[in-house]
């Protein structure tokens, strides 16, 4: 599961993006200390949106 916690000021993460075709949480960011977590690349969506126009 991804992580839902800073990992330097251990506050709840914030949602700062959603995959754009499947709507799930790619990236978390922590509004305490700026650090955001590891994009969370969905391989399956990005194929999808490669072969859109
Ligand atoms: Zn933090
Ligand atoms: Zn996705």
């Amino acid at each position: 599961m991804a992580e839902t916690w800073c990992r330097v000021c251990g506050r709840d993460l914030k949602v700062m993006a959603v995959c754009v075709s499947c709507g799930k949480a790619i990236l978390f960011g922590c509004p305490n200390c700026s650090t955001f977590s590891d994009t969370q690349v969905h391989v399956g969506c990005l194929y999808q949106l490669s072969v859109q126009e």
